[in-house]
């Protein structure tokens, strides 16, 4: 072992409270993220949609749209979420609730697999489809519209609602959700609850949708206290007959599994790795989520090193590798959850601080769990000469981290023939200007330039007087 991997490894597995933004707990833990349950929808609201559902159903046979059903072997489902165009997550969800088959209500649960990953509430709600949360930075990706509704099934459009508010939080149906419904052709009806606003296909009510046809992006509308979709199945159009997609012993509803492919009901898996400049913030519902991602870090930088799971169970094992700029490994160590049984959703971190002597340039975080590899690249920069002031008088910098501007206060008046130089981690010189003689503080816009870390140089006729990295957030 080399001095240099001596120095990281014990860095690496150092105690935060030595590094002063310390966190309230210790590293190599998982960590839970807690799915709140709502409602989705009460029984009056599901009512008032059977009943506008069926009248749709009658004209829609009327003018033709709708022949008679044939027989229901012939309709399988599909997986209803997919990635929209242009993002390659690893993963992007998790199972928070199953339909519950105990009739009986509060706290009497059973799901399909006769566990009780499901839940009701003593007004005598039972959940009666199937919630697929977005994880992790739900709320985030929400907003990107990073995931699309997909119709499961070939069908025709009986019904839809849209522009009804994400962010009502609550778990009372006080506002109606934004949903699409599709009967399939053998009558069966499939209900998507949960859209994002104004996101619905615009196929109108009576249009024919395909297998893997875009119905809308992943939200919250409704009862919802974060985004997710609400999947729920008839057995036919008189929308009495609930169906559970899922087979299993306890599903009392039906025998036979509706999906093409049904997923394991423990579907334990990576869903993202990701490096960070600080922990991740979840704050509490409509708030997007604070992921103080950062791919660009430099010696005593502190770098996060996060991974997020879904359905982590207890002895299950996770394989981390850092491999150097050169593809040979620096280190590598495992995590085995023993905390608890099961956790639908869960990250996990570890922390470095970069040390001055780290290889330059990009090097890889790579996890192995229950055989898929995810990588992710981050960038180490070269170390600058110069990070101090050189004038004994000091020119200060600051706030760091910031946002849209840095402010660089001069013990005196600026001097003339002061220059401003602004470098990326990339070596890229992004702003050279001269400043306003004549002021001793000044106030420099930084909005042109997008996030990451930054090299500031302060130049007086050709020497530097000061140098500082900034992180730009
Ligand atoms: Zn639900």
């Amino acid at each position: 072992m080399s001095y240099k991997h001596s120095i990281f490894l014990l860095i690496l597995f150092s105690n935060f409270n030595l590094h002063g933004q310390a966190p309230d707990f210790e590293a190599r833990t998982f960590y839970p993220y807690s799915v709140e349950h709502a409602q989705c929808l009460s029984v009056e609201k599901r009512n008032e949609i059977k009943t506008t559902l069926r009248e749709n159903i009658e004209s829609l046979k009327k003018s033709g749209h709708i022949s008679a059903a044939q027989h229901r072997s012939i309709v399988s489902l599909e997986w209803p979420l997919r990635l929209a165009e242009g993002f390659t997550d690893i993963g992007f969800h998790g199972i928070s609730a199953f339909v519950d088959h105990n009739s009986n209500f509060p706290a009497s649960l059973e799901d399909y697999n006769c566990g009780t990953r499901t839940f009701d509430s003593s007004s005598g709600f039972n959940h009666s489809g199937t919630d697929i949360f977005l994880w992790p930075f739900g709320w985030s990706m929400m907003e990107e519209g990073r995931v699309d509704v997909v119709s499961a099934a070939d069908g025709i459009v009986i019904g839809k609602l849209d522009g009804n508010y994400d962010g009502n939080c609550s778990g009372q149906d006080t506002t109606s959700w934004n949903a699409i419904y599709i009967r399939h052709d053998d009558g069966s009806v499939a209900w998507y609850g949960h859209l994002k606003t104004n996101s619905l296909t615009t196929a109108p009510i009576g249009g024919v949708i395909q297998q893997g046809e875009y119905l809308g992006k992943v939200g919250s509308s409704g009862a919802s206290s974060g985004p997710h979709l609400h999947f729920e199945v008839y057995e036919d159009e008189v929308l009495m007959n609930l169906i559970d997609p899922f087979a299993g012993n306890c599903n009392n509803l039906n025998t036979i599994s509706s999906w093409a492919d049904q997923k394991p009901y423990y579907d334990s898996g990576i869903n993202r790795i990701s490096t960070h400049h600080a922990l991740p913030f979840f704050p509490s519902c409509p708030m997007p989520e604070i992921k103080n991602e950062e791919n660009n870090f430099c010696d005593g930088d502190q770098v996060f090193f996060l991974v997020f799971l879904r359905d982590l169970l207890f002895g299950q094992t996770i394989y981390h590798q850092l491999i150097k700029p050169d593809g040979t490994t620096f280190t590598n160590w495992e995590t085995t959850y023993q905390a608890g049984d099961h956790l639908a959703a869960s990250w996990y971190f570890e922390y470095a601080v970069i040390p001055e002597d780290a290889d330059i340039g990009p090097w890889k975080y790579r996890v192995d769990f229950l055989g898929t590899t995810a990588f992710h690249t981050f960038n180490v920069c070269a170390p600058v000469d110069i990070d101090e002031p050189i004038d004994p008088e000091p020119v200060h910098i600051f706030p760091n981290p910031t946002s849209d501007f840095i402010n660089i206060e001069f013990p005196d008046f600026v001097p003339e023939n002061t220059q401003l130089l602004i470098y990326g981690v990339d070596g890229k010189m992004e702003r050279n200007q001269i400043l306003d003689a004549n002021q001793s503080l000044l106030n420099v816009n930084l909005t042109s330039l997008s996030s990451g870390i930054y090299m500031i140089s302060i130049v007086e006729n050709g020497q530097i007087k000061a140098t500082k990295r900034i992180i730009k957030i």
